[in-house]
């Protein structure tokens, strides 16, 4: 594995949406070098590249890979190729930013942590929003106190699926599709570092769009985390105006976060307590996915943490199947922390 000094230099494994429109902007603004491209199609590898002035492209994940000007390959196909994808880049010795969900089953993931674990190569999942400085300054006031014990939380992460992503997400569930795997998982990256270790979760969910869904396109949780603390979601697909937001209750007061469940540094944060409501100042408010990707480079260089590591990807996504269990079968469901068997 080759450790590089300086930037990065990426292989893309996807010819998506959110790294035309997030990721490959993002790593050119943070000096980062796009090398080459993987599509599955020739048409669409040498059109994508073409446009985003990628170099290289290829149809060959094993070509990318074979790459000695690439580090590190950011991975954005269809959920369901996280595995096969990042399990390749581990063992071609590359560092990997997997999207999220990181894959389709607990036993999944862990084999992805434990292949680049054992690869000695950084895993991250691109949870964009643990590392705004919204939620960092929330997590800051709830852990000194200002909520008093936290004991519960509301997320607002109803919106209206622009119509370039209607496709696999509402008709393919086994790409993954639908919306909890789409958003609850981010909302439990969020929760997760909040409050701890989720335990179980009950939901319903249903189709309730204007298309034709073979997944479910709105959901409602509730979600128990290990010292009592309960978290409402509400997920969808279908919902134009609602705006979304974060709130936590405590025993001494409640943080109300408006437009901070979105991709980019907005959002207000507000305090209220015995002695009154204000808003909170919120510092260092930057690009969430600039922010990913340096946190990224950091741990490439190690010189600290990702945003989101791998098992706290595993972990978001384990909130994330409990949800779809619960919503399935009608019963509460446990959350899967831990590996099934020793990896
Ligand atoms: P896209 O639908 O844009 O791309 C996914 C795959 O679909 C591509 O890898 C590509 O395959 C294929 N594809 C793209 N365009 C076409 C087309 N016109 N015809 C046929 N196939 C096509 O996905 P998204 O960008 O919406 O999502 C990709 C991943 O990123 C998912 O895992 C998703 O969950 C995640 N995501 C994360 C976000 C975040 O904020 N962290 C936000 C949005 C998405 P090929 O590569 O073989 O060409």
């Amino acid at each position: 594995m080759r450790t590089p000094k300086t930037a990065l230099r990426w292989g893309l494994i996807g010819a998506s949406d959110i790294a035309a429109t997030r990721m490959v902007p993002a790593m050119r603004r943070l000096g980062h070098d796009v090398t080459a491209l993987c599509s599955s199609s020739r048409m669409r590898a040498t059109a994508w590249a073409g446009a985003h002035g990628v170099p290289h492209s290829t149809t060959s994940v094993e070509a990318l890979l074979a790459r000695d000007d690439i580090d590190a390959v950011y991975i954005s196909t269809t959920n369901e190729l996280h595995l096969p994808h990042t399990l390749a880049a581990a063992a071609a010795g590359k560092h990997v930013l997997c999207e999220k969900p990181l894959a389709l089953s607990l036993a999944d993931a862990w084999s992805m942590v434990e292949a680049c674990r054992l690869a000695g190569v950084v895993l991250a999942v691109n949870h964009h929003l643990p590392g705004a400085a919204t939620h960092r300054r929330i997590r800051e006031l709830v852990a000194a106190g200002a909520v008093g014990r936290p004991l519960a939380a509301r997320v607002f992460h109803a919106v209206a699926l622009p119509e370039r992503l209607r496709g696999w997400r509402l008709r393919d569930p086994g790409a993954g599709g639908g919306v909890v795997m789409d958003i609850t998982c981010h909302d439990a990256s969020v929760t997760n570092a909040l409050f701890g270790t989720p335990v179980e979760a009950t939901a319903l969910a249903v189709r309730q769009g204007p298309w034709e869904a073979a997944a479910e396109d709105a959901a409602m949780s509730v979600i128990r985390y290990a010292d009592g603390v309960l978290v409402q979601t509400h997920d969808a697909f279908t919902v134009a105006h609602a705006g979304t937001g974060l709130e936590v209750h405590g025993t001494d007061g409640s943080i109300t976060a408006a437009d901070v469940m979105t991709q980019n540094p907005v959002g207000t944060v507000r305090l209220r307590d015995a002695t009154g409501s204000r808003e909170i100042a919120v510092h260092g408010r930057r690009d969430l996915y600039e922010e990913v990707l340096e946190a990224f480079g950091h741990a490439v260089h190690g010189r600290g943490e990702p945003t989101a590591s791998g098992p706290q990807g595993v972990h978001a996504l384990a909130v994330a199947l409990a949800v779809q269990e619960a919503a399935r079968t009608g019963r509460t469901a446990p959350v899967e922390l831990h590996p099934a068997t020793a990896l």
